[in-house]
Formats: structure tokens, C-alpha cells, sequence
């Protein structure tokens, strides 16, 4: 995992700074330069718990809410069969731009399009 080279919350054992991983061997603290085994953080790694949030926070990940607001029936000539009745609902992206997108679904064949 890419991840023991991005985020460590351990903490040096002389001065408390939280640990750096310049490579998969050791951690250094970057305040007074003690190194530690790595296998000596792995280890206690099985007993730390992490939520997804915090996991996509500290990969930058942008944390996209969707929502769905309404399923509903409208009158759409699906461009697939023909059929003119679609599910349809929009989904607000809350971190997007493009801001709210409506999803149809054809009642009779599956097929899906979509509108911003
Ligand atoms: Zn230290
Ligand atoms: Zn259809």
C-alpha cells in the first residue's frame, strides 16, 4: 500500500513529533532525526482503526456527496426502443461544478441517459 509513504500518525518516542517515512525500511522523526523500524509501525498499525473519510482526506481525494432527490415518472421517448416512459431523478453533486444532473432510465428497455 502506497499509503505507508503518505500518512503516519505515529508520534517520536523522544520529542513527540509526528513521524516522516522517507523510505519502506524506517520512519525519522524530522525534528531530532531518530529513526525507527518500520515493522515497529506496522505492527501497531493492526490495532489503529481509520474511517474512510479520514483515509480519502489524506489522499486528497475530493469527497463527492451524492444525493438523490427524486425517482419519478416522466414522458420521454427513450432513443433506444422508442418506449415514452422513463424513470427519471437528479443527483446534486455538491463539490462539481456542473452542479445538478438529471439520470433517465427507460421503463421498458433499461436504457439510461443522462442531462445536465
Ligand atoms: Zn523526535
Ligand atoms: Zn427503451
Amino acid at each position: 500500500m502506497a499509503y505507508y509513504s503518505s500518512r503516519l500518525d505515529f508520534f517520536c518516542h523522544l520529542c513527540g513529533t509526528t513521524l516522516i517515512v522517507p523510505s519502506r525500511e524506517y520512519a525519522q522523526c524530522p525534528l531530532c532525526k531518530s529513526l525507527r523500524d518500520i515493522q515497529d509501525i506496522r505492527d501497531k498499525e493492526i490495532s489503529y482503526t481509520i474511517t474512510a473519510e479520514e483515509i480519502r482526506r489524506e489522499l486528497g481525494m475530493e469527497i463527492i456527496e451524492e444525493q438523490k432527490v427524486q425517482l419519478s415518472k416522466v414522458n420521454k421517448k427513450c432513443e433506444k426502443c422508442g418506449h415514452d416512459e422513463a424513470n427519471f431523478y437528479t443527483r446534486q453533486m455538491r463539490s462539481a461544478d456542473e452542479g445538478q444532473t438529471t439520470f433517465y432510465t427507460c421503463t421498458r428497455c433499461g436504457h439510461q441517459s443522462q442531462e445536465n
